[in-house]
């Protein structure tokens, strides 16, 4: 009868109500009930990416719209500057190179944001670059960059900018059409509250240019297809049919909750585990003057370790965190602040978090979390 908290970064806790709707039969997809579906879905998914622009539809993992994102806009030996600063940017160098894109790394220490200016200085060095890659929450390391600075400094060149939202959406902020977002990829699983199976992917003017352009061949991703069936209200494919329907229901429920209402609450989760964190002397892992709100990367105590801590959380307690990746497992955990979770589900997850620490042998005052995380909360900003 154990619980089942998913604290993690994506996939995040689906909500009852949309259980609900995941649990209703699926009709066909070629369909006028279906049809309304996707007018719906897609006019809701514009309002959460602020956006005009065309939003493709596919039936993929966040990753499936990276790739459309590379094998759309770049032809082999295309210059690319991607943005390296964590497991998600290194996804982008690694599409990039796996379709033979000039590839130009930046590699950002894990843990810090690139700037405005580095990139400046790139595109200056590179100006036959197409299109620069970065990742709007680095879930890796939970690190947010400037991306309405970055924005400014791209629009003014030939290149397009591909922003990784696939963690972020609904969960932080992200104007596409203001900040100059010529591409931003999401998919169902983090701040949309779904199950992974839909991904989502934005394009500018400018980027459907690039598209039409592309020499690489492309078949399922090919984003040319995904707009003519868009234009008939349609998915080239059989899409996740249950989890489109869903979406609907999600994208109300955001829209009634608040964008806005959203961030701040987030922001508030996030104030709230970080102050519980430091009151049991576990350390912000990112450069606090780049943290993103999505989640909290914590280091754990020299002395514990991390992989244990979470499986015992895990398998004993029935409370999920995510540990770290690469070179950081065992030697961070990563709670989420987004999607379906309130400050009730945070709570229990820092008291988890204690009891475990505690058993572990790391040495703090039980329950000083809990309280600096409950003072935190109640503090009105
Ligand atoms: C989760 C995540 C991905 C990967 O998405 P999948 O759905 O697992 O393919 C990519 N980028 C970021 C920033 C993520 O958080």
């Amino acid at each position: 009868m154990k619980r089942n908290l998913l604290l993690t970064p994506g996939p995040t806790q689906v909500p009852p109500q949309l259980c609900e709707a995941l649990g209703r039969p699926i009709i066909h997809h070629r369909t006028p009930q279906f049809q309304d579906n996707i007018k719906q879905a897609l006019e809701g998914l514009k309002e959460v990416f602020q956006t005009k622009n065309d939003i493709y539809i596919l039936t993929s993992s966040g990753s499936g719209a990276m790739e459309a994102a590379v094998v759309n806009l770049l032809s082999i030996g295309d210059k690319a500057i991607a943005v390296d600063g964590g497991k998600f940017g290194e996804r982008w160098v690694e599409l990039c190179q796996t379709y033979k894109a000039n590839t130009v790394i930046h590699k950002v220490q894990w843990g810090k944001a690139p700037t405005a200016g580095e990139i400046k200085s790139l595109l200056n060095a590179h100006p036959d670059t197409k299109a620069v890659f970065i990742t709007l929450a680095e879930t890796s390391t939970g690190v947010t960059p400037d991306v309405k600075a970055i924005g400014e400094v791209v629009k003014n060149t030939k290149a397009v900018l591909v922003v990784d939202a696939i963690s972020g959406l609904a969960a932080q902020e992200i104007r596409t059409d203001e900040w100059h977002c010529d591409v931003v990829v999401s998919g169902s699983q983090k701040g949309l509250m779904l199950p992974p199976g839909l991904a989502f992917v934005s394009a500018s003017a400018k980027a459907i240019e690039l598209i039409n352009m592309s020499t690489t061949p492309r078949y399922y991703f090919d984003l040319r297809e995904c707009k003519k069936a868009m234009e008939k209200t349609d998915t080239p494919f059989t899409p996740a049919i249950g989890i489109l329907i869903a979406l609907v229901d999600s994208l109300n429920m955001i829209k009634k909750d608040g964008l806005n209402n959203m961030f701040a609450r987030y922001a508030q989760l996030a104030r709230a585990v970080r102050a519980g964190c430091s009151a049991i002397g576990l350390e912000l892992y990112p450069d606090p003057s780049c943290a993103t709100n999505v989640l909290t990367a914590v280091k754990v105590p020299a002395n514990i370790d991390g992989e244990k801590l979470t499986k015992i959380m895990r398998d004993t307690y029935g409370i999920t965190f995510a540990g770290g990746q690469d070179h950081l497992k065992g030697k961070v955990i990563r709670m989420a602040h987004m999607g379906a979770l309130d400050e009730y589900d945070v709570l229990t997850g820092l008291a988890c978090l204690e009891k475990v620490l505690h058993q572990m042998g790391h040495k703090f005052e039980l329950g000083a979390g809990l309280t600096a995380a409950q003072k935190s909360l109640n503090a009105k900003v």
